[in-house]
């Protein structure tokens, strides 16, 4: 599903060239959930970033579904970024709307029926378990509720890839567990292809494959480093 060939990005600052991602080539298949880890600072959200063209890589390719995404026109990269979600560690709802609102936010600009987006957002409320705070606002929910406001946010327009940054980055481990454990489980039943970046490492088995970035380059990458559910993981 997604090929980077030989990307490198490098931010020039006024202490001098920071180069974030170095000749960087990977590929993430259809249907996979793709861990990346790695300290702060070794370029992990940056190479996410070159996956949607938040950050535009200087060279190298970012082919997503057979096209290079450098070479589109602003009308069809727009098209293609319509099939990738994003979530953040800070969550990003919209304080004054409600629950049901800021998911449905991103239905808003398709021209779909009323009907049509009632039944898109109730269903992401059960997958999330959260039906019965659809009129709350972000405020009243705790930092694991937010986050799976986000991820059926992100997942509204039905997209074949969710990028994540740092999914649990704000929240404890627990909780932070078990909104991994709500994306893999909303991800594999709806076959969605999943980049999570997480600075946690024993929460990785949620991962097909993981890789760990340092420096700007792929230190390593495991396939399958264990096939254990999250639920199974000891701590
Ligand atoms: P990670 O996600 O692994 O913490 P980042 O990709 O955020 O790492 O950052 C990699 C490097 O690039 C860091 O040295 C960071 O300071 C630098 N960097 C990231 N974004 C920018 C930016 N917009 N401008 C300048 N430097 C940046």
């Amino acid at each position: 599903m997604i090929r980077l060939e030989h990307v490198t990005k490098t931010f020039l600052t006024k202490n001098g060239n920071v180069h974030a991602v170095k000749d960087v080539s990977l590929e993430i298949q259809d249907g996979e959930i793709f861990g990346i880890i790695g300290f702060s600072g070794a370029g992990k959200s940056t190479l996410v970033r070159c996956i949607n063209l938040l950050e535009k890589p200087e060279s190298g390719s970012v082919i997503f579904e057979g096209k290079d995404l450098l070479k589109l026109s602003d009308k069809e990269l727009r098209a293609q970024r319509q099939q990738m979600g994003m979530i953040f560690q800070h969550f990003n709802l919209m304080r004054s709307r409600t629950i049901y609102e800021n998911i449905a936010f991103p239905l808003r600009h398709m021209r779909l029926k009323e009907e049509e987006i009632e039944k898109r957002v109730m269903s992401l409320l059960e997958l999330i378990e959260l039906k019965d705070r659809k009129d709350s606002y972000p405020s009243q929910l705790s930092g694991g509720q937010k986050q799976r406001v986000a991820i059926a946010r992100a997942l509204a327009k039905n997209p074949k890839l969710l990028l994540c940054d740092e999914p649990t980055g704000a929240l404890d481990y627990k909780t932070g567990k078990q909104v991994l454990k709500v994306l893999q489980d909303t991800c594999r039943k709806q076959k969605k292809t999943v980049v999570v970046i997480t600075h946690n490492l024993a929460l990785t088995p949620m991962g097909d494959k993981v890789i760990k970035v340092r420096s700007g380059k792929i230190d390593s990458i495991e396939i399958n480093p264990s096939p254990m559910d999250i639920d199974q993981i000891e701590y």
